[in-house]
């Protein structure tokens, strides 16, 4: 399946939440779910249905993809080294989500969402380690150095979300060295640190019957 490349605002539409897809437009009075909170399509308006059961779980998981733009046979691999690994699975499906390097450098502020983090990761503009990594689902570990590259420095994308950050905060489980351009994962974060809007529960419930 290719990748989604269509309007992304309508993905936060049909999920009825904020999923912070498009960066600064995501704070201001232009989001589309602060100005028209309906599910996209014809029959969208006046129609968002009282999910139950399959329905629920089915459009957390959903939810959780799109955040972190994961598609479906990698997320399902997602869920299946969580099943795997000791702990509760909900959770540990969160942290390896979070771990992701395009999400590392979302929120340590090199970039304004995850889509941008995803391209600029691409591009080659970061090093793990001080080795070039333009693997956006490469998984990082506590301790790991992210930095933008010497000749990524100036890059504007990088410099005005560096900027916009200094409003939404750095997340307490990674460091960020300004100066420096780098930054670091301490610790997986736990399930009260991530303060996110999902319940992950539904997910495992979905992918174990
Ligand atoms: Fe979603 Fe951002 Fe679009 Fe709002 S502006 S609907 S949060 S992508």
């Amino acid at each position: 399946m290719a990748r989604y490349a269509g309007p992304v605002c309508r993905l936060c539409r049909r999920e009825g939440m904020k999923l912070f897809l498009k960066g600064e437009r995501c704070y201001g009075e232009k989001c589309a779910i602060d100005r028209r909170n309906v599910p996209p399509g014809q029959h969208g308006k006046g129609r968002r249905q009282r999910l139950l059961g399959y329905g629920l779980q089915l459009r957390e998981k959903q939810k959780v993809r799109r955040m972190y733009g994961v598609l479906e046979r990698q997320f399902r691999r997602y869920f299946e080294k969580a099943d795997r690994q000791k702990g509760v699975t909900g959770e540990t499906l969160l942290q390896l989500l979070e771990s992701r390097l395009d999400n590392v450098v979302y929120r340590l502020g090199f970039a304004v969402s995850r889509p941008q983090a995803r391209q600029l990761v691409r591009h080659g503009h970061f090093a793990v380690n001080g080795r070039s990594t333009n693997v956006p689902s490469y998984s990082v570990a506590a301790g790991d150095v992210i930095a933008v590259r010497p000749s990524s420095a100036e890059n504007p994308a990088i410099v005005y979300a560096m900027e916009e950050v200094k409003g939404r905060g750095i997340p307490e489980w990674l460091e960020l060295d300004a100066e420096k351009l780098s930054g670091s994962l301490t610790a997986p974060p736990t399930r009260e640190q991530l303060n996110l809007p999902v319940q992950e529960q539904l997910i495992v419930e979905l992918y174990s019957k």
